[in-house]
């Protein structure tokens, strides 16, 4: 059960596995024919871990659970609604979400499963999709309520820096099923759905969007969010939970 992170020590950024015995860091990224590891075994606290991810894109999926389409009056689509964040907004687990305050005055979380494409892939078949892929994450697509609302493109109401947390970390054996995904702000429990509620699978979301675009290594699929999301403020803590995927938590601040 590989997990696999990105973390800081003194440094430039490396890659890591997740072990029960500490974080053992590789000597390439997992992207790689081979991944060998160090020797060394650094224990917790001695590292800061960063987003497990350097995307060249971000694909998102709007409305992809029935009852989050219902709860902002939405109809269910169709075929998969795609949208895009920018690499930009990407940040790691723990790093703080800038809330763009004067912009915006409504800003919500969705917490999301994330897919991490292993390898390069265009125009792929369905039953494909599984050989193109590393692993999974979590990641929460903060949005500018007020301003998706105003606005008939998601570019500015999804692409502020910061509001693409991902994390903590990928897991290389994580089968997307049944389990729930969960979001909490300060501890209460706001978001929660089972991945099996999802219209498209990931298999037929992967397929599509390598349709349209040639995915690379490391660039990120995100799939939909469940009902539930609710607004932000600053000095939250946010929590997207999931079982086997761990725990991505980042805190609120005016920016
Ligand atoms: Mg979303």
């Amino acid at each position: 059960m590989p997990r696999y992170v990105r973390f800081q020590r003194s440094g430039k950024p490396q890659w890591g596995e997740l072990t029960d015995a500490g974080l053992v860091p590789l000597m390439e990224s997992p992207y790689a024919d081979s991944t060998a590891r160090g020797s060394e075994i650094l224990a917790q606290g001695t590292y800061r871990l960063l987003a497990p991810v350097e995307p060249s894109k971000i694909i998102c999926v709007g409305r992809n659970y029935r009852d989050h389409a219902a709860e902002l009056n939405n109809p269910v689509p169709a075929e998969p609604l795609l949208f895009m964040k920018p690499p930009s907004a990407v940040i790691g687990p723990e790093e703080v979400i800038r809330y763009p305050s004067g912009l915006s005055e409504l800003v919500h979380h969705e917490g999301e499963l994330a897919v991490v494409i292993g390898k390069r892939a265009f125009d792929i078949d369905t039953t494909d999709v599984h050989r193109y892929i590393l692993g999974y994450t979590l990641l929460n697509d903060v949005t500018a309520r007020d301003i998706q609302r105003r606005d008939e493109k998601f570019t500015r109401a999804k692409g502020f820096d910061t509001f693409a947390p991902i994390g903590p970390y990928i897991d290389t054996d994580f089968a997307p099923a049944a389990q729930t995904i969960r979001v909490h702000v300060n501890g209460q429990l706001r978001q929660e759905g089972q991945l099996s509620q999802m219209i498209f699978s990931v298999d037929v979301l992967v397929s599509t969007i390598s349709q349209v675009m040639t995915l690379e290594p490391g660039d990120v699929v995100s799939t939909g969010t469940p009902a539930g999301v609710g607004a932000l403020e600053p000095g939250d803590s946010v929590e997207v939970s999931l079982d086997g995927l761990g725990v991505l938590r980042n805190k609120v601040a005016a920016r």
